[in-house]
């Protein structure tokens, strides 16, 4: 047995996450690719750390606004609800 371990299942590496977590944040990213983003992000702390931190600046920031932080927050629940469901399978 080699040790691939550490690879598990996430299908993206953290830059990929990192340039699809933008399009997260505005909403550009669907389907397949999210979904990806989400696994990477239940299995690798660091990104789920840094979209934490980022997603409260940007609630704060709309908060401010008075925007859509409605979307915002929905967003952040649809994310905890996929991280979630990785979880528990
Ligand atoms: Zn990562």
């Amino acid at each position: 047995m080699d040790k691939t371990q550490k690879n598990k299942v996430s299908p993206i590496d953290c830059d990929e996450a990192a340039r699809r977590f933008s399009d997260f944040m505005d909403n550009y990213i669907k389907g397949k690719a999210k979904v990806e983003l989400m696994q990477h992000i239940a299995d690798c702390r660091h990104c789920f750390e840094r979209i934490e931190f980022e997603q409260m600046l940007k609630a704060k920031v709309s908060a401010m606004r008075k925007a859509t932080s409605i979307e915002k927050k929905a967003a952040k629940r649809n994310m905890e609800e996929m991280i979630s469901k990785i979880y528990s399978a």
